[in-house]
């Protein structure tokens, strides 16, 4: 029997990078998934239970959204956005952009599913960073905030949620290469006149040489909304190559 076989997953954005390698990860061990993204297009090819568009910025269509479910067992929450940028860079439209997909898009999820695992319990997985409260890294000012809350929000559910049988945990991820960290690279090497420059911004600080890939990520959310995790809540994981050694 597959390891994630009778179990509901859903995943938001799931369109690219690690939110879609999670979605075909779970999909391959066996759970029905739900993938859900702001680009809905980019899942006109995903084989899992659905696939469809899903804002977390929409209040009314996150909760929309979940009315169609009876039982979750399994939430990966992926979506994110990077504004790269010092304080001093960062316009309070950058900072709150950043807050309402990143923190609040995450608090808008997590609270829509819990009603949908209190049944038989559950295994909530949040996308952190390591650039959050775990580490501070240059022209992350609004971003790390974010993700520091996200942080602080999963260990409150899991206290929260214990008796519930819901677990919850952050995995937080070094550099990662994905669609996103692609298009990061491009707009620095905008600004420092070089492909080279930036590139050599994001591999300086990863002690491994190389960037992970989503796919590592993904077995890591999988083990974590397994059963075989089961004593595993409240944690906030780093994968990350080595950067925070
Ligand atoms: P990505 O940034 O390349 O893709 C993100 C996906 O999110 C896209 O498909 C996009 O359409 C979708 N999305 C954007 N806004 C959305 C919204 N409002 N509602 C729903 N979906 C939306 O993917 P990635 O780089 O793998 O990042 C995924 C998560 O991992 C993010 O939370 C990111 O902050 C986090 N993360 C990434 C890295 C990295 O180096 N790539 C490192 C640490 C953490």
């Amino acid at each position: 029997m597959k390891r994630l076989e009778g179990k509901i997953a859903v995943v938001t954005a799931a369109g690219q990078g690690i939110g879609r390698a999670v979605a075909d990860l779970l999909h391959a061990k066996g759970a029905a998934v739900h993938a859900s993204d702001l680009n809905s297009g980019l899942l006109s090819q995903f084989p899992g239970a659905g696939a469809d568009a899903l804002d977390v910025t929409d209040r009314e269509a996150v909760a929309r959204y979940f009315r169609r479910f009876e039982e979750v067992d399994i939430l990966v929450h992926c979506a994110g956005f990077v504004h790269q940028g010092a304080i001093e860079e960062c316009e309070e439209e950058d900072w709150q952009r950043t807050c309402d997909i990143t923190l609040t898009g995450a608090y808008r999820v997590l609270r829509a599913t819990i009603p949908h695992m209190k049944t038989r319990g559950g295994s909530i997985v949040a996308i952190g960073s390591v650039a959050s409260s775990i580490k501070g890294f240059p022209k992350r000012a609004a971003y790390s905030a974010a993700k520091g809350g996200v942080i602080g929000l999963v260990k409150s559910v899991a206290a929260d949620y214990l008796a519930d049988g819901i677990r919850c945990n952050a995995v937080c991820p070094g550099t990662v290469d994905s669609p996103s960290l692609r298009a990061r690279v491009d707009e620095l090497a905008g600004k420092m006149g070089s492909r080279e420059a930036a590139m050599e911004f994001f591999t300086s600080r990863q002690p491994s040489g190389r960037f992970g890939t989503p796919e590592e990520v993904a077995e890591l959310c999988a083990f974590l909304a397994s059963d075989q995790a089961k004593f595993v809540t409240g944690q906030a994981i780093n994968i990350d190559g080595g950067i925070t050694i």
